[in-house]
């Protein structure tokens, strides 16, 4: 199936979902940008040139590892593990991030723009726009300047100006309109560097091309390691953007795809992320684009939670909406108190520490491949790592002699400083 197949005319619509419902000042940019897009995703010699891109500067192909001991305690399937934390800055986000500096360039501006809500978005646009020579700011809630120090920190040093949106509840949600703001005053030379596969056509498209390498790689790697596809696929779904990077390598085959939301203190709770497996949210329109968001009753937009920062959003890539309906991908939710008991497990059988965020398709994973045969086999995508997340991971797991660690530190700093 071509997902991208606009030749009924509705150009950027997957079923219902999608579009571009932004103020009129911005047509103009959408549109040069639209056209830019499509020039380079019919030039071969651009995918080349992103390919290596990657391969000089963030160390891909990621291979895939087999987790034996996992598999073999568990007793059901087959589990195999995409590594796309293995990437320069620690996540997928590299890859969009550098199709959009590619990008950028051969639109001739200057600057970029980005929202950041855990800031590793932020980090990888601050890295790329380092490397490009481009000037860079950086829109971040308040509170999450606050709680995100580390990331701050990487993104300021780099040479980007973060900027501390005040507004709303001063997290991603408001970060993302104070960036829609910037770009409408400056949109003669600045490229807004979306970080995730939602926000007004072309971006889910967009987004959803550079993290397809995720995919190629994958479908090609397990037919040589494993000798065939697997029987089902899973990533973690915040925005949607690794998820469909390593789904839309399988979408033609036999291959179940499972979504895993972040399910936060769990259903009915209304502390969690999770738009579609809990159906908590509805369809309407906000940030630019058509789809379902967790909202009231009158369009105000919900809190959200999940301890991964990186899931915690309101909406959910409209591609995703359209392929839930049609019952395409299967979506699932992983809980903050499961996620932890899954990092601890991969952690102690395998060595690997996932960040967070795709802790999530593990726990879905997890649960689902006992019920499976030995002789079946599972890919999870890890969209990250987690050991640079050091501070979040040693608060989710509360361990008590991290804090005394960091309060020795506190004690250290002021006597020095004093
Ligand atoms: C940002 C992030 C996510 C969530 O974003 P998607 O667009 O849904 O992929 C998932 N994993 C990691 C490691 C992230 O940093």
């Amino acid at each position: 199936m071509d997902i991208f197949d606009f030749s009924d005319g509705r150009e950027g619509y997957y079923g219902e979902y999608g579009g571009v419902f932004l103020p009129e000042i911005l047509q103009a940019t959408i549109e040069e940008l639209l056209a830019c897009f499509r020039e380079c995703k019919a030039d071969p010699k651009f995918w080349q040139d992103y390919v290596a891109l990657l391969q000089n500067y963030s160390g891909r192909p990621t291979p895939i590892t087999h987790l034996e001991n996992l598999s073999r305690k568990l007793g059901g399937a087959q589990i195999y593990v995409k590594r796309d934390d293995l990437n320069h800055t620690g996540s997928h986000k590299i890859n969009n991030v550098m199709g959009q500096g590619l990008l950028c360039q051969r639109l001739g501006k200057s600057k970029v723009i980005a929202e950041t809500g855990a800031g590793q978005h932020g980090f990888a646009t601050a890295t790329m726009a380092a490397k490009f020579g481009f000037e860079c700011k950086i829109y971040m809630g308040a509170v999450d300047v606050a709680r995100q120090r580390p990331n701050v920190f990487w993104m300021e040093n780099l040479g980007a100006e973060v900027i501390a949106v005040e507004d709303g509840q001063k997290t991603l949600k408001d970060a993302v309109n104070e960036c829609m703001r910037d770009w409408v005053t400056n949109m003669a030379d600045t490229h807004y560097i979306l970080g995730t596969a939602c926000g007004p056509h072309p971006f889910p498209e967009m987004v959803s091309w550079f993290q397809s390498i995720i995919g190629l790689e994958a479908r090609e790697q397990m037919l040589k390691q494993a000798g065939r596809l697997p029987d089902r696929v899973y990533a973690c779904v915040g925005g949607g953007s690794n998820a469909m990077g390593i789904f839309q390598g399988f979408m033609d085959d036999d291959v179940e795809l499972i979504g895993s939301e972040g399910g936060g203190h769990g259903v009915g709770s209304y502390m969690h992320s999770s738009r579609l497996a809990y159906d908590d949210a509805t369809v309407g329109v906000a940030q630019g684009y058509k789809t379902y968001f967790l909202q009231n009753d009158e369009g105000n937009m919900n809190e959200t939670h999940s301890v991964a920062a990186g899931l915690d959003y309101i909406g959910v890539n409209p591609i995703f909406a359209h392929l839930h309906d049609q019952g395409k991908v299967r979506f699932e939710a992983a809980t903050d108190v499961e996620v932890k008991e899954a990092l601890k497990l991969t952690m102690r059988t395998e060595g690997l520490i996932p960040a967070l965020e795709s802790t999530h398709a593990f726990v879905t994973a997890i649960k689902e491949a006992p019920t499976m045969g030995k002789d079946q086999i599972i890919l999870i995508n890890q969209s990250g790592r987690g050991d640079k997340d050091i501070f979040t991971i040693a608060d989710a797991l509360d361990d008590a002699k991290w804090k005394s660690f960091i309060g020795g530190k506190a004690d250290q700093y002021r006597a020095e400083n004093n």
